[in-house]
C-alpha cells in the first residue's frame, strides 16, 4: 500500500514521510484510532515506503522486491503481533505460535484493512475467549529482534492492539522499547489507547488518527460497497467517520436481510412479558463466545439509542436505517421512557461483567431480568 492509497490523513501522511525522508523515525510509533479510520493503512505505508528501494514524488514504488514484500506481507524483516488466544493453538507449538494466524492476518487485511477486533477475532477463529499478548508472546518478539535482518536493513515489529499486552509481557518489552537497537522500530495500532499499560505508552511517540472526512467516505463507499449516492450519505453519516464501521454496517444489513438481532428479540418478549422465551434467549446468549456477548451489548446500546431518538419524534437524527425504523416503529410506542437510562445502564454493568469473566449465565440472566421488570 503506498501512500497515494490511502484514505485522507494527508497531513499525517506528511509527517511521516518527512520523518522517514529525514532519517529521524522514532523506534516506537502508536497510531491510535477508533475502529476503522484507517491507522494499519498508515503504518503498513510508512512500512513499505521505508524498505521501498526505488521511492519516487515521496511515495514507495510499489514494484521494487521490497514493496511486492510488503504488499503481500511476506517481507522477511517485518514481523507483525496481535493477541492471540493461547488455549486455541495447536499442540502447543512452540515456534512462535502467531505465526499460524500470519495466513489468516494476510488475509483478512488484503480484505479490508478497517477492521475492528472483534472481526480479527473473527478471522483467527477465535471468538470465544478474548484474544492476549502474552509473555510467550513477548518472548517470541524479543527473538525475533534479535536477530540480524535477512536484507541487512531495518527490522520491523507491528503490533497490533498492544492494549491487549499483559503486564508480564510488558516488562520484557520495555527494555527494548526503552533502548532499541538500531534499525528497529515499533509500529503499534490501538484502538483502545487508555487500556495500554502506563510504560508502554510512555515510550511511544503517539499519533492520533482522526476519523475519514465524510465526502472522502460517501465517495468510497459509492466505489467500494456499489451504493447510490443517498445510500453512501446515510452509511457514512451512521458511520461517523469510520470506513471499517461502515462496511459492518452495509454488510450486516445485506446479510441479515429480514432477520431481528438479538436484542430486538429480548425487548420483544419482554414487552410481551413472555418469561419462558426470554429464559431461552438468555441461555442462548450464554453459550455464545465472549466477543460476541460484548458485541450483543454493544449493540444493544445502540439499539436502545435508536429507539429512544424514535420515541421522541426524531427519525431524522436517530440514525436508524429504513429497515430498522420499521423494525424499531412498534417497540418506540411501548417501551417505557424511563427504561432508556436505566437499559442503557443494564448493559454497560453487563459489559463490565464480562471483562471480568463473571459466569456468563448470571450475566444474561440479571440481565434479562432487569429488562423484564423494568421496560
Ligand atoms: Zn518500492
Amino acid at each position: 500500500m503506498p501512500f497515494s492509497g490511502i484514505l485522507g490523513h494527508k497531513e499525517i501522511v506528511e509527517n511521516l514521510r518527512n520523518m522517514i525522508d529525514s532519517g529521524r523515525m522514532p523506534h516506537a510509533v502508536l497510531f491510535c484510532e477508533k475502529a476503522g479510520y484507517g491507522a494499519l493503512q498508515l503504518a503498513l505505508a510508512t512500512i513499505e515506503y521505508m524498505f521501498c528501494s526505488q521511492r519516487q514524488g515521496g511515495d514507495s514504488c510499489g514494484k521494487c522486491p521490497n514493496c511486492i514484500k510488503n504488499t503481500k506481507l511476506v517481507h522477511p524483516d517485518v514481523h507483525f503481533s496481535f493477541p492471540i488466544n493461547a488455549s486455541t493453538l495447536i499442540g502447543g507449538d512452540k515456534r512462535g505460535e502467531v505465526e499460524m494466524f500470519y495466513p489468516a492476518w494476510r488475509e483478512l487485511v488484503r480484505e479490508n484493512a478497517y477492521f475492528n477486533e472483534q472481526e480479527l477475532c473473527k478471522a483467527f477463529g477465535i471468538e470465544n475467549k478474548l484474544g492476549t499478548i502474552s509473555v510467550a508472546e513477548a518472548n517470541s518478539i524479543m527473538r525475533k529482534l534479535s536477530l540480524s535482518s535477512y536484507e541487512g536493513g531495518a527490522k520491523v515489529m507491528l503490533i497490533m492492539f498492544p492494549e491487549r499486552i499483559t503486564i508480564e509481557a510488558a516488562n520484557k518489552l520495555l527494555k527494548s522499547l526503552e533502548e532499541p537497537q538500531d534499525g528497529t522500530y515499533y509500529f503499534m495500532v490501538s484502538h483502545n489507547p487508555g487500556k495500554i499499560i502506563a510504560t508502554i505508552l510512555s515510550r511511544c511517540r503517539i499519533i492520533e488518527v482522526p476519523p475519514i472526512e465524510s465526502a472522502l467516505l460517501e465517495q468510497e463507499l459509492t466505489e467500494r460497497l456499489h451504493l447510490n449516492p443517498e445510500e453512501a450519505r446515510f452509511w457514512a453519516r451512521c458511520a461517523g467517520g469510520s470506513l471499517g464501521k461502515a462496511i459492518g454496517l452495509v454488510s450486516r444489513e445485506r446479510d441479515e436481510e429480514g432477520k431481528r438481532p438479538m436484542f430486538v428479540e429480548i425487548l420483544g418478549k419482554a414487552l410481551e412479558k413472555d418469561l419462558p422465551a426470554l429464559m431461552e434467549l438468555w441461555e442462548e446468549i450464554a453459550s455464545y463466545g465472549k466477543e460476541a456477548q460484548r458485541g450483543l451489548c454493544l449493540e444493544g446500546g445502540e439499539i436502545l439509542r435508536k429507539i429512544y431518538m424514535m420515541s421522541l419524534g426524531l427519525d431524522e437524527i436517530s440514525y436508524a436505517s429504513a429497515k430498522e425504523r420499521e423494525m424499531f416503529r412498534n417497540l418506540s410506542g411501548r417501551i417505557k421512557p424511563d427504561f432508556y437510562r436505566k437499559g442503557y445502564g443494564y448493559l454497560t454493568n453487563a459489559l463490565e461483567c464480562i471483562e471480568r469473566n463473571v459466569n456468563p449465565k448470571f450475566i444474561f440472566c440479571d440481565l434479562c431480568n432487569r429488562i423484564f421488570y423494568n421496560i
